[in-house]
């Protein structure tokens, strides 16, 4: 076995080796991936993790070539907002305040830089986690500016797919993907990284009464659908979650290719 090698990692999993390979991997250059997700209702057929097994399987799918190794995914994640998750009504739904979630981003952080740690990914899924994780990101950096350390924060998980996809995955219109919560996209990639963990039978189709732009607090009752699931769930499969995931696999392996080469 070539020493050198950084391909023959034993497992990218972070949590998983001891910590002289870890020590051995940094001194070789190995970056790290914090997955950031949360333990949120996603309608009645994906589980509370689904938020934190996404950007987890991300992280895997991209770790070979760009030799990162992958964080325990901070599995908590900010409040879950009615328009966009369902809201706090849900039972299993357990969420963090937006400081606790900062403070818990930045210390982790903060402990993959002291340890040498130069290549940085912040990869979040849950969409309500957005602008918090950046904050944590330059607050961690603040404190260590002597490091040459970059952290790329990727604070939703990909940008636009292409229109084929987009016709595929939905092919009645696209609907937002504020709606996309435990809806066709988020069922589909389920269905294709881990379909164990789907009760697909359970499946729903799905709307608020009302969606409007803005934001009400207490949540008025007809922003949320009663199941969780904010769109069509019966329309995912896995060949939709197949085609979707190559997509968001290579536009995130080339971001971070292109910003921490
Ligand atoms: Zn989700």
């Amino acid at each position: 076995m070539d020493e050198n090698d950084t391909t023959l990692r034993r497992t990218r999993l972070l949590a998983e080796i001891t910590w002289p390979e870890v020590e051995e991997a940094i001194g070789q250059g190995a970056g790290v991936v914090l997955p950031v997700g949360s333990t949120e209702q996603h309608g009645h057929h994906l589980p509370l993790s689904t938020d934190a097994v996404l950007p987890t399987e991300l992280a895997l799918a991209i770790a070979e070539p760009l030799d990162l190794l992958v964080a325990p995914a901070v599995t908590y994640g900010y409040r879950s907002r009615p328009l966009s998750g369902g809201g706090q009504g849900f039972v299993g739904t357990t969420s963090l305040r937006a400081s606790t979630l900062m403070a818990l981003v930045e210390d982790v952080l903060r402990e993959l830089i002291r340890q040498g740690f130069k290549r940085i990914v912040i990869l979040n899924w849950h969409m309500e986690n957005q602008n918090f994780v950046y904050e944590a990101a330059y607050l961690a950096l603040e404190r260590y500016r002597d490091s040459s350390a970059r952290i790329l924060v990727a604070e939703l998980p990909f940008k636009d797919l292409s229109p084929e996809t987009m016709d595929l995955l939905f092919p009645e219109g696209f609907p937002g993907w504020d709606v996309e919560h435990a809806s066709i996209m988020e069922t589909s990639l389920m269905l294709h990284l881990r379909p164990e963990l789907v009760l697909f039978e359970r499946a729903v189709d799905d709307e608020a009464k009302r969606h409007p732009w803005y934001d009400v607090v207490p949540t008025p009752e007809d922003f949320v659908p009663a199941s969780g699931t904010l769109w069509k769930a019966t329309q995912a499969s896995e060949e939709k979650g197949r085609i979707a995931w190559r997509e968001i696999v290579d536009q995130m392996r080339d971001a971070i290719a292109l910003e921490l080469a």
